[in-house]
């Protein structure tokens, strides 16, 4: 299994959390961590939302 380094287009296996030509760094989150950033997302969405809603009181 191999993918592609967006940093140099290099063809690379999966393994490496780091990209032996150019040193790009892959993010290798664990499915808990996803689940988080959705989460704290939706939070934000959701923040966001209310904001406008109570905010948006205009003429
Ligand atoms: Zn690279």
């Amino acid at each position: 299994m191999s993918t592609e380094c967006p940093g140099c287009a290099v063809t690379i296996e999966r393994d490496t959390s780091t990209c032996p030509i150019c040193g790009y760094e892959f993010p290798r989150h664990p499915a808990r961590f996803r689940i988080l950033t959705v989460a704290a997302l939706a939070g934000f969405a959701l923040f966001l939302f209310a904001g406008l809603g109570r905010g948006c009181g205009g003429p």
